[in-house]
């Protein structure tokens, strides 16, 4: 004789729908924080604010010409800011 199964209780796809909007909910909100301090960390590269920076794209600072506009200039020793 064949096991057959029924359709499962509506209270269990309830609590299993629940669960997943909850995963979904915390995922989005992890996403946003990591994107967020991703965003803060980029705004503390000092390169667009220094004198030395020049806008180009082969040479962007004589200086520190492979830490510009990199991660590792953030508390560049030889920033220099514009002058007014
Ligand atoms: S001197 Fe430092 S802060 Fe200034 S542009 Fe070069 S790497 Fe960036």
């Amino acid at each position: 004789m064949p096991i057959v199964f029924g359709p499962p209780p509506s209270g269990v796809i309830a609590v299993l729908l629940w669960l997943a909007l909850v995963y979904g909910l915390l995922q989005l909100v992890r996403g946003t924080n990591r994107g967020l301090r991703r965003v803060r960390r980029f705004h503390a590269i000092p390169c667009t604010r220094c004198r030395y920076f020049t806008g180009e794209t082969v040479l962007k600072c004589p200086v520190n010409p492979k830490a510009a506009l990199t991660e590792q200039a953030i508390g560049c020793t030889d920033f220099v800011g514009e002058v007014d």
